[in-house]
């Protein structure tokens, strides 16, 4: 995995913050067992902050902050839009997970979680397994994604993509007036967790597939599996294809990238796929390139999640994920009448709910 969006200019602290717009920043730090995390909660209107723990080998402790900025951000309006009653937020460990994790280092970090008395739930992300969260919820209770033999919701992986299949679906009906995948040409870029999950509903459904991955023997092995056409990292975004599925990395939707894309459609599960929103999503409009918005269609992982906070079952979530296809339509629909683009367009719809139920909370 790879940062979702490279740091340009890092800009002093507060400053940051403040153009985030987020309540609290809290830095962990624990000498003994080499602890350097930062929890960032940006907004806590709608509830808890959720949102995983990511450990990665940030170069600089900006692009950390800069990470786990973007993150919660992107988890409030995710929350938001799903209509959760969750607010937003992130943390990241700061390391190579391969030398430095441990399990004193995880329960430590637990009790910095524990410290903030539920304000920030925490949940696995990149390089975290349930595993790790076995270990965190020794020190708290404030956390989520548990395994299933823990009373936990488990691997959220095909919750997310059969909420991603969903919003692909939406966006191909309003690009191609249909939204059936059968025969649709498809590319895939990341066939891991989620990717593999989305390859199996397309399969089904009779769609064309090309795909790619990091690891080339992973991409050889699931063009075997489902009958797919496995290309070269790079050649991903050249592909003679309906619809382009970034399932791996953030910021794939650049200056670079844009130009080559054939597709009308873009869906995919990856977190932050517009490396710059005011410049690409406007692009992708005037190229006639429909987008389904990443937060609000990879949210079917959050949702399982919120089925575990609140004592839900998996088959509800699944439900409420299924509605992914509907919103994804009612935001496709909303941009167009604006004139605007959908992430903007999804990014109001999720404002205006925080807006509204902050008024709904502000008598005793
Ligand atoms: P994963 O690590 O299991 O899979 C990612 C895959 O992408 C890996 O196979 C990796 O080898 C591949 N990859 C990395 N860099 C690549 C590159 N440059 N080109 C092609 N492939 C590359 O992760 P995942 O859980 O499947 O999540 C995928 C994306 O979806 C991430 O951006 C994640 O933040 C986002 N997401 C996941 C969930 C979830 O429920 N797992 C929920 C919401 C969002």
């Amino acid at each position: 995995m790879v940062l979702d969006a490279p740091l340009q200019v890092p800009a002093p602290v507060f400053e940051q913050v403040a153009e985030f717009q987020h309540e609290q920043v809290v830095y962990c730090h624990d000498h003994e067992t080499g602890l350097r995390a930062i929890i960032g909660i940006h907004n806590t209107v709608l509830g808890p902050a959720l949102g995983g723990t990511r450990m990665w080998h940030y170069a600089t402790e900006a692009e950390a902050l800069h990470d786990v900025l973007r993150l919660s951000r992107g988890m409030t309006y995710k929350a938001a839009i799903s209509g959760l009653n969750l607010g937003g937020g992130k943390a990241v460990i700061i390391g190579d997970a391969r030398k430095i994790k441990s399990e004193a280092l995880l329960r430590k970090f637990g009790r910095f979680v524990n410290n903030l008395n539920g304000k920030y739930i925490t949940a696995e992300d990149v390089n975290m397994t349930t595993k790790d969260m076995e270990y965190i919820r020794m020190e708290t209770k404030h956390v989520a994604g548990l395994p299933e033999s823990m009373g936990g919701s488990g691997d959220p992986s095909p919750v997310t993509a059969y909420g991603t299949y969903m919003g692909m679906k939406a966006a191909a009906k309003k690009a191609f007036g249909t939204d059936s995948l059968a025969g649709r040409r498809v590319a895939v870029q990341g066939v891991g967790h989620v990717g593999t999950y989305l390859l199996e509903h397309l399969q089904k459904e009779g769609a064309k597939l090309v795909l790619t991955d990091y690891y080339e023997e992973r991409a050889y092995a699931a063009a075997s599996r489902f009958g797919a056409v496995a290309v070269g990292l790079d050649e991903i975004y050249d592909q003679d294809v309906d619809i382009y599925s970034p399932c791996a990395l953030g910021a794939t939707l650049n200056d670079d990238t844009i130009r080559r894309l054939k597709c009308r459609v873009i869906a995919g599960c990856a977190n932050n796929q517009l490396e710059n929103e005011n410049e690409h999503g406007p692009e992708l409009v005037r190229r006639g390139i429909v987008y389904a918005p990443d937060f609000l269609i990879n949210a079917g992982g959050l949702i399982n999640v919120y089925a575990e906070v609140t004592g839900s079952s998996r088959e509800g979530a699944l439900t409420q994920t299924e509605k992914i296809y509907d919103y994804t339509l009612q935001v496709l629909d909303r941009a167009e009448q604006d004139g605007s683009h959908p992430q903007a367009a999804a990014i109001r719809q999720a404002q205006e709910r925080i807006a509204a139920i902050g008024k709904v909370k502000a008598t005793f």
